[in-house]
């Protein structure tokens, strides 16, 4: 067994060595101390133990920074039925607003706007629908923190009700449910209660802890109770961000103005954008020109919880796009060069992997390591609706859930398609025919939808992809050998091996395994793959390149890395 000298370790971790010597009598590892060395595998347990507590000072920190950190305000978004206030209440709340202000005062629509209370402020989203909200979550920014869902007291739970607590489910949003039209003689608000309940929200007054609000968006009343319980559910939160921390913000609303050119409504999340910088919106780019706030002011600079008019992008940003700050225009451009050529790779991928069946859903569900199946229904009654419900509901089994995210009388819409591409979910839809444009963006979305026109089909099918699921039939095919030739140490002892591919090809996504003498050592996924510094999704034959492993780092020279896949076999 190879030995490791004190002096060398102290000096590979950047510890004094007495400092060393108290770590290893505390964790009792014997050390020769006439000799002055230790065991490899104790050196390698002392690294690892030192890289553990290293992590944990520095998450610690973290944490303790973010607490030093100012507050920001909670970002709300307002969902529900049609007709049931969503509109009067954003309207009461900016009107309320206004009024505050000297009257007269100009307003911008920059999609979204602050009200103002003594207990705090709160920044409302103000952009029509909630298709955006989904968008925006699709890209992976989380824009609100809390979403109201409004409730119409004599109208109750209704689809799309459903729709927008699956959606402020989906992205994570706190919810707080406001039981509207309170003002009219048939408000039934109880009924609403035991609605939410049924859906396994138990409002905290039964002891739960939904937070239901009972308002009126017309009157007003309530409305203040509504403001008090966000900026007491935001308090939970602990919602801060940093003014001085690089620039980020969220594409809220984009349009083109045939005067004005292209305008963009953006909500700054992190740090502070500044007239004059430079910044990249998913695939646009620009230049910050100008600022105008909702008060229609100019401003030189934006900060966290801000919502403002951004003047100078060169194309249109989409909504839900994160805005970030780019030291130039050089920079600026390549980075949405790079995202434009990588999404058209993505697409071609997506195309190629398309689900088409539901195991090859369930497939790529379990390849994240779930054990469910996400489902949207549609069909043309609500008696059909119940039925199908009713039989799916005992088809599900230990090795898969069916989870049934939303369940609608009428045929798919763009707006399940959303819902499904987020939540990785089919769509199978009895006894309706989507619309041609619906199927379309399915299509392009890589999204499942299926139309059935007996019952028993739908049901046959998702009974045959749990079944199926028994006994899957893999096998291993080899995609690719690289030869260790270097092994490289980073910074906090990641090991990198240099390679040469000897064979075949090596697929950053491959599974591999590490040889030694032909005896698999390990097994595992890569964490990186690299030629010259770059990230590459695949090395050939005949190249050199760098890879690191997921967990592995022990690494000799004449090691043999094997890149494999499982390939179904079919039955
Ligand atoms: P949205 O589709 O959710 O945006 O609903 P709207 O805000 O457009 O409201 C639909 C209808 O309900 C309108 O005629 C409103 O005047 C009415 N409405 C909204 N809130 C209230 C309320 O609190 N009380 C009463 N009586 N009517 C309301």
């Amino acid at each position: 067994m190879a030995k490791v000298r004190i002096y060398q370790l102290a000096k590979e971790l950047g510890m004094e060595n007495q400092e060393l010597l108290e770590l290893l009598s505390q964790m009792g590892v014997s050390y020769k101390s006439h000799a002055s060395t230790l065991e490899e595998k104790d050196a390698e347990a002392v690294r690892e133990l030192v890289r553990e507590q290293r992590g944990l000072q520095e998450k610690l920190a973290e944490e303790e920074r973010r607490k030093s950190l100012p507050k920001r305000p909670p970002v709300v978004v307002i969902m529900g039925h049609v007709d049931h206030g969503k509109t009067t209440l954003l309207d009461y709340l900016r009107k309320s607003r206004i009024a505050e202000k000297e009257a007269g005062g100009i307003t911008q629509h920059v999609g979204a706007f602050e009200v103002k209370t003594p207990g705090g402020t709160v920044v409302f989203i103000d952009t029509p629908g909630h298709e955006a909200f989904t968008s925006i979550r699709q890209r992976g920014a989380r824009v609100a923190d809390i979403a109201v869902i409004v409730i119409a007291a004599d109208d109750g739970i209704m689809p799309q009700t459903d729709e927008a607590i699956a959606h402020a489910k989906a992205a994570g949003a706190k919810m707080i449910f406001a039981i509207n039209k309170m003002d009219l003689p048939q408000a039934d608000p109880e009924r609403v209660k035991r609605q939410l309940m049924e859906r396994g929200f138990v409002p905290e007054e039964y002891g739960g802890e939904a937070i239901v609000v009972p308002i009126s968006a017309k009157t007003g009343k309530g409305v203040d109770d509504l403001l008090e319980m966000i900026l007491l559910l935001a308090e939970l939160e602990d919602l801060r961000a940093d003014p001085e921390a690089e620039p980020r913000g969220v594409i809220l609303e984009s349009r083109l103005d045939k005067q004005a050119g292209i305008l963009v409504n953006m909500l700054v999340q992190e740090g502070t954008f500044r007239v004059g910088d430079y910044v990249v919106a998913g695939e646009a780019y620009g230049r910050i020109r100008a600022m105008t706030d909702a008060d229609g002011n100019q401003r030189k600079e934006a900060g966290p919880g801000s919502a403002v008019q951004v003047l100078g992008f060169q194309e249109l940003p989409q909504a839900g796009e994160v805005v970030e700050w780019v030291p130039d225009l050089e920079a600026a451009k390549e980075i949405a060069e790079e995202r434009k050529e990588a999404r058209r790779a993505q697409e071609e991928e997506a195309q190629a992997r398309r689900p088409r069946t539901m195991a090859d859903l369930l497939k790529a569900m379990q390849e994240e390591g779930k054990k469910e199946v996400n489902l949207i229904l549609r069909a043309d009654t609500q008696g059909s609706l119940e039925a199908i419900q009713h039989i799916l509901a005992k088809e599900s089994t230990e090795e898969v859930k069916i989870n049934v995210l939303l369940a609608q009388v009428g045929a798919p819409t763009e707006s399940d398609i959303l819902l499904a591409q987020t939540a990785h979910a089919a769509i199978l839809a009895f006894g309706v025919t989507p619309p041609g444009s619906v199927k379309k963006t399915a299509e392009q979305k890589g999204v499942l939808l299926k139309t059935f026109r007996i019952i028993y089909d739908l049901i046959d099918e998702v009974r045959a992809m749990v079944k199926g699921q028994k006994e899957p039939q893999y096998k291993e095919e080899v995609l690719g050998r690289a030869e260790v030739r270097a092994i490289f140490r980073l910074p906090g002892g990641k090991q990198v091996a240099g390679c040469m591919v000897t064979q075949g090809r090596i697929l950053r996504n491959a599974e591999v395994r590490v040889l030694r003498k032909g005896q698999e050592i390990w097994k595992g996924k890569m964490a990186s793959l690299k030629r010259f510094k770059e990230d590459v999704r695949e090395v050939a034959q005949g190249y050199e390149c760098g890879i690191g492993l997921e967990g592995f780092d022990d690494f000799q020279e004449g090691d043999i890395i094997e890149a494999f896949q499982m390939v179904e076999v079919p039955a």
